[in-house]
This record gives structure tokens, C-alpha cells and sequence, in this order.
């Protein structure tokens, strides 16, 4: 290897800091050691920071008018934040949020059966595809579109039957 130290097989030379250093303190295929490219990044990264600080304080003077929208829509911004601090809660916290939610299913249980069943009773009055074909499932009749339309006329019939011999009575 070209940096390799003369004599000395573990040590590499760093052109950074002008040093031979251990293999160690070496990241793979890395140029520069460890401390170098920590160093380096971390001024790449608040030059990078200070340059957009900047863009922006300038783009702000220029576009007053988006500014204003931007702040308009700026809760979509947080919302995102939200989220992602509530994934990452959920994701270090999991007991926690097991509980919860056994705690949210028990504590909305009632109102979720009333629901179902109100959905239930929909699908029923208008005669929902989904409620027929759960007639056919139930009858052990096969599920098709003929059937589907057949099955539903039958029902509207024996419903129109009932209530011409409930006015008789
Ligand atoms: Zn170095």
C-alpha cells in the first residue's frame, strides 16, 4: 500500500495531519485518519449550514409574500415533525405503547361494536354488495355477479312479501 510506513506494517501515513498513525485509526478506504475526517466534516457541515442561513435570510427579503404563505402552511412542517417523533417514541418505548393500546381497544370497545353493527344495518337496508355476498358465503352459494344480482332481487321480493302480508293483517 502506498501510505504504508516504511518499516512499520501497521502504520499508515495521513496526509492530513502529516502523521503515521495505527490501521486502527483509519476508516476503510479512507484517505485521512479518523480525527481528520471527523474534522473536516464537521466544517463541512456548519459551512454548509452558515451558506443556507444565509440563502435563506436573503430569499426571505426578496419573497415576502411566500414567507407569509410558507408560515401559513408551516403546521404541515410540524406535523411531519410529530410523526417522526412519534415513530421514534414508539420504536424505544414498545411495553409502553402495547399497554396503551390494549388500554385505547378496552376503553373503545363499546363504541366500536355500535359501529359495526350501524354499518351493519346499512349494508342491509340498501342491500350492499358486501352484505349479499356475505348471504351467498353464509348459504354456501357461489359468489358471482349473477348470483350477487339474483340474491339481491330474492331479498327485495320476500321484503316486498312481508310487507304486503304485514297491511293484510
Ligand atoms: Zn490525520
Amino acid at each position: 500500500m502506498k501510505r504504508q510506513h516504511p518499516t512499520e506494517p501497521n502504520l499508515f501515513w495521513c496526509p492530513k495531519c502529516q502523521t503515521y498513525k495505527a490501521r486502527e485509526e483509519f476508516n476503510l478506504n479512507q484517505l485521512w485518519c479518523k480525527l481528520c475526517q471527523s474534522v473536516a466534516y464537521k466544517q463541512w457541515a456548519q459551512r454548509n449550514k452558515d451558506r443556507k442561513k444565509e440563502y435563506q435570510a436573503i430569499w426571505t427579503k426578496q419573497h415576502p409574500d411566500n414567507v407569509k404563505k410558507h408560515n401559513q402552511t408551516g403546521y404541515k412542517k410540524h406535523k411531519k415533525e410529530r410523526n417522526f417523533k412519534a415513530a421514534k417514541y414508539n420504536k424505544e418505548h414498545p411495553t409502553q405503547v402495547k399497554e396503551t393500546m390494549r388500554r385505547n381497544y378496552e376503553k373503545y370497545r363499546d363504541d366500536r361494536l355500535l359501529s359495526s353493527k350501524i354499518n351493519h344495518q346499512k349494508r342491509k337496508e340498501s342491500l350492499t354488495d358486501v352484505y349479499v355476498k356475505m348471504l351467498l358465503n353464509e348459504q354456501g352459494l357461489a359468489v358471482s355477479l349473477a348470483n350477487i344480482e339474483l340474491k339481491r332481487t330474492a331479498i327485495q321480493i320476500k321484503r316486498i312479501e312481508r310487507e304486503m302480508i304485514n297491511e293484510l293483517r
